[in-house]
């Protein structure tokens, strides 16, 4: 791992609906290994990155313009010294956005894609001969999204805490980092995935396909926590985040965490939970997205 992954900082939520109802709520502060690779893609990028410089390869790999992974892969690459190629999707804007200045400031080369050829070489990466992309690069996926990215968030489950969680939740955005927590999870654990984009329908599909096999009954879809969709946001959504920070001091991003911790308040005041469980929310990072927002939106 190219950060320190043994003291992910565990934050237990307290107020009184909680004592009340007897539940146990912890958040894993991923997002705390490191302010840009920060989260999940840490651990999705972990073998990949581990190929690439044990082959001394260039990275290739694909994303929107507030793509966290880009953002993740362009720091790490720099970090290892290893030359790496974002291919973006969209035409190039006349400004960048601030997470792709970032990513130029990390060295990554950027490649602007339209939107209809980006979704036929992101889809089928290895398989294209990409024009100034040296032969022999190492292809990421977008979003990590392969068997290589779960295997890697399957050490997510390797913290202590996750052992004695009843519940273990996450945002889904590829299913990736949901796959790799199924990779681990026991008999006696549920996963809980929470979609952030709308009309998600082929999770087993991509399960099967990252895992090798099906998913068995160990895993709960909430898949009307979206907001309107990837990236869409809402008043509500807004002001929860801003309370939650207020409360308990956690940050959210408005694309995955925020959308995920309002699901689990929700069915917590909706009695989903069982009295005397715990449950292990994955802060995933991401935070470096809400510079999208406007000004003065966020509290913090
Ligand atoms: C990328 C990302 C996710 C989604 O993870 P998947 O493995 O693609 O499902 C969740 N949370 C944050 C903050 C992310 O950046």
């Amino acid at each position: 791992m190219l950060f320190e992954t043994n003291n992910i900082p565990i934050q237990e939520l307290d107020s009184r609906l909680l004592r009340e109802k007897n539940i146990k709520v912890k958040v894993a502060r991923l997002d705390k290994i490191h302010p840009v690779i920060s989260g999940n893609k840490l651990f999705k990028l972990h073998y990949f990155l581990e190929a690439a410089r044990r082959h001394k390869q260039p990275i290739v790999t694909f994303g929107g313009p507030y793509s966290n992974h880009l953002a993740a892969t362009a720091y790490a690459c720099r970090l290892t010294g290893l030359t790496c190629f974002g291919v973006v999707r969209g035409e190039q804007p006349s400004a960048l956005s601030a997470t792709l200045t970032r990513c130029v400031e990390d060295g990554m080369k950027l490649m602007f894609t339209p939107r209809k050829e980006y979704s036929e070489i992101s889809q089928h990466p290895g398989a294209r001969n990409m024009p100034g992309v040296p032969a022999g690069s190492l292809f990421i996926p977008e979003g990590g999204y392969s068997p290589t990215g779960a295997k890697g968030a399957s050490l997510i489950m390797d913290m202590p805490a996750a052992l004695d969680a009843s519940f273990i939740v996450t945002a889904l955005g590829t299913a990736t980092t949901t796959a790799g927590l199924l990779q681990k999870v026991t008999a006696a654990q549920q996963v809980i995935a929470v979609p952030v984009l709308k009309n998600l329908t082929d999770i087993p599909g991509r399960l099967l396909y990252l895992n090798g096999k099906p998913a068995n009954d160990n895993i709960i879809v909430w898949d009307h926590y979206h907001f309107g969709g990837y990236a869409k946001k809402t008043q509500q959504l807004i002001r929860f985040m801003n309370e939650l920070y207020e409360q308990h001091g956690v940050p959210t991003d408005f694309v995955y965490t925020a959308k995920m911790m309002f699901a689990v308040m929700d069915k917590i005041n909706a009695g989903f939970f069982p009295r005397g469980c715990t449950i292990l929310c994955l802060h995933t990072g991401g935070l470096q997205g809400n510079q999208s927002l406007e000004k003065d939106q966020l509290i913090f």
